[in-house]
């Protein structure tokens, strides 16, 4: 394993209040949607997120942005300036340090302000958080246009005169043109079609070797996630599963939640390389999660210990992680 991650997440919990009805509200639980994360994240590596709807992707992305404050846990991160505790992160220091971490959003239609020209969209960042002057940021932005293949022509328009893939691209580059580190893509390509993903995944994987950019990729899609992701963590009601390089979690996935996710994607000839599984129900309510492994309300391989004692995050191969109690003994 590398040294010196530059994002260190540890123990990440994200709780949100639930509160009673009437004049007198008081909290009578919480929605716990992240509930003890603890990952690294290399420089240079996209780390993949994926599970079901509810499982907390959004929330991690939005945590380690400083957009939602932690109930609990810490979250450093380290670049050549030295370490940042990002939870103490707050009004102008925060403010500053934002250039460093940027997000795309899903929704490359309703992510663009139509009364403002791509030329003022993409400049934006650098007026808010620089000192450029007029001739600095030009050249900034011309750069960063023709990096996300955007012409003179284009900047002069309104957003409404482009197509999502062009939209897309006019989101990266002004996300990418205050030279950030780190980058957080929730569901960024899955409005589009399947070709222009295609144009933007391999556009970001681009724009990652040139500007030695890390990805924190949220997405359901999971054939996405496989094209573009170093390491991909999956989620279950607000806690890690498992955690792995890539090809290990598509090819010899080992927890049951995971190998039930991967059964979902089909195969050319319809075989896979591990016993598929199918799920039934639904996803628990995280206001109330069940006792011991959280799985074990939908999992075919649950037994007693499952429901009464929390499966340990242990390593069982080189940078492969898993929260199972019987992994080993029901699958291999
Ligand atoms: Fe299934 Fe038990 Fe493993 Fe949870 S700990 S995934 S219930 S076998």
């Amino acid at each position: 394993m590398k040294q010196n991650p530059l994002i260190r997440v540890e123990n990440l919990k994200v709780h949100f209040p639930l509160y009673s009805k009437g004049l007198f509200r008081k909290v009578v639980g919480h929605v716990r949607a992240v509930d003890g994360v603890t990952f690294d994240l290399h420089k240079g590596e996209t780390l993949g997120l994926v599970g079901e709807s509810g499982s907390g992707k959004t929330t991690i992305g939005m945590a380690l942005l400083r957009t939602l404050k932690e109930t609990a846990g810490n979250i450093s991160f380290s670049n050549s300036r030295g370490v940042v505790d990002l939870t103490t992160l707050t009004g102008k220091r925060l403010k500053k340090f934002r250039r460093h971490m940027q997000l795309i959003f899903q929704d490359p239609y309703a992510s663009l302000n139509p009364r403002m020209t791509v030329r003022d969209i993409i400049a934006e960042p650098l007026e808010c958080q620089t000192r450029l002057n007029k001739a600095e940021i030009n050249e900034q932005l011309l750069e960063f246009a023709a990096r996300c293949k955007l012409n003179l022509e284009h900047l002069r328009r309104f957003p409404h005169a482009f197509s999502g893939g062009q939209r897309q691209r006019i989101c990266i580059a002004r996300a990418l043109i205050t030279r950030p580190e780190f980058v957080v893509y929730d569901e960024s390509v899955s409005a589009l079609d399947v070709s222009i993903q295609a144009e933007i995944i391999n556009l970001l994987i681009k724009l990652q070797k040139e500007l030695g950019l890390t990805y924190l990729f949220i997405a359901h899609d999971l054939s996405v996630v496989a094209h573009i992701s170093t390491r991909v963590a999956v989620l279950y009601l607000g806690r890690f599963v498992e955690l792995a390089p890539t090809s290990d979690i598509f090819f010899k996935p080992m927890h049951p939640y995971t190998r039930a996710l991967m059964s979902a994607v089909p195969t050319v000839d319809g075989t896979y390389t591990f016993e598929p599984i199918k799920l039934t129900g639904e996803i628990p309510n995280p206001a109330d999660p069940p006792a011991g492994c959280r799985f074990h309300t939908r999992c075919p391989y649950s037994e007693a210990l499952c429901r009464q004692k929390i499966p340990i995050w242990r390593q069982v191969a080189t940078d492969h992680f898993i929260a199972c109690h019987r992994a080993e003994e029901v699958l291999f």
